[in-house]
């Protein structure tokens, strides 16, 4: 589904992603963990064309990403995106969060959307939450929110980036559940986390990424009990 080959990119003198080659299937999900700065974040950013490349090609569904204008928006449309800090609309009620795209880019009608959101909203567990405003919901539920809105949109790949990182330890697995039922319903998704229990448990691959470039991919029980690499032993020596 997603194909990148011999991605570089640099900020000015700073070589960020160096030769990059990473296929991702569809319905197959992949993790990828490293240490900070080693490029996760500039490699999601790259996949829906938030940053730009400076060398090799990535593709999705065959296609070569598109550079602006309507295609660009299409892709954004295709590329599901949550953050660590959820980006919700902060003036527009949870339900509004997430018909927003649905009508203005997919240009679905507006009660179709509304109940698409909802149940939505409901697999995700804050259909309750619907009319309220994203400072009047915890962590947990905002960044569900952000998941369903994601969604909404009905892409073919989900790029989360650390999205349970800056939550309370108690609101991480609500998060990681939903995450984890969307991959058993084959969603294709790349996901930035150290949460081992969701690598252990949902992904097919871990992909370790270090100074710009991928050290090492293997299953995550292989990873997590004998990475191959030194640099891969090392990292998991100290977040473990
Ligand atoms: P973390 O685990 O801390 O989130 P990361 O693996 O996601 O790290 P990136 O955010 O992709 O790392 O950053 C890779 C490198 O690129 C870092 O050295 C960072 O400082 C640099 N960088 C990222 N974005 C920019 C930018 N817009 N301009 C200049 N340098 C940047
Ligand atoms: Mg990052």
């Amino acid at each position: 589904l997603v194909v990148l080959e011999n991605v570089n990119k640099h900020f000015g003198d700073l070589h960020v992603l160096k030769d990059i080659n990473l296929a991702v299937a569809r319905g197959e999900v992949v993790v990828v963990i490293g240490p900070s700065g080693g490029g996760k974040s500039t490699l999601c950013r790259t996949i829906n064309r938030l940053e730009t490349i400076d060398g090799g090609t990535i593709s999705l569904d065959g296609r070569p990403l598109p550079a602006e204008g309507k295609a660009l928006a299409g892709l954004r449309a295709d590329v599901g995106m949550v953050f660590q800090s959820f980006n919700l609309f902060a003036h527009k009620t949870i339900l509004q969060n997430v018909t927003l795209g649905p009508v203005k880019v997919r240009k679905i009608a507006k009660a179709d959307a509304e109940r698409e959101a909802l149940e939505l909203l409901e697999r995700v567990g804050i259909a309750a939450q619907a009319q309220k405003y994203p400072a009047q919901l915890s962590g947990g539920q905002q960044q569900r929110a952000a998941i369903a809105r994601a969604l909404a949109m009905k892409p073919k790949l989900m790029l989360f980036d650390e999205p349970t990182s800056a939550l309370d330890p108690e609101m991480v697995s609500e998060v990681l559940e939903v995450m984890t039922s969307l991959a058993r319903d084959g969603m294709t998704m790349i996901v930035v986390t150290h949460e081992m229990g969701f690598a252990r448990s949902a992904a097919q691959r871990v992909v370790f990424m270090a100074d710009g470039q991928i050290v090492e991919e293997n299953t995550p029980t292989e990873f997590f009990t004998g990475a191959r690499t030194e640099r891969a032993r090392d990292f998991l020596s100290k977040i473990l």
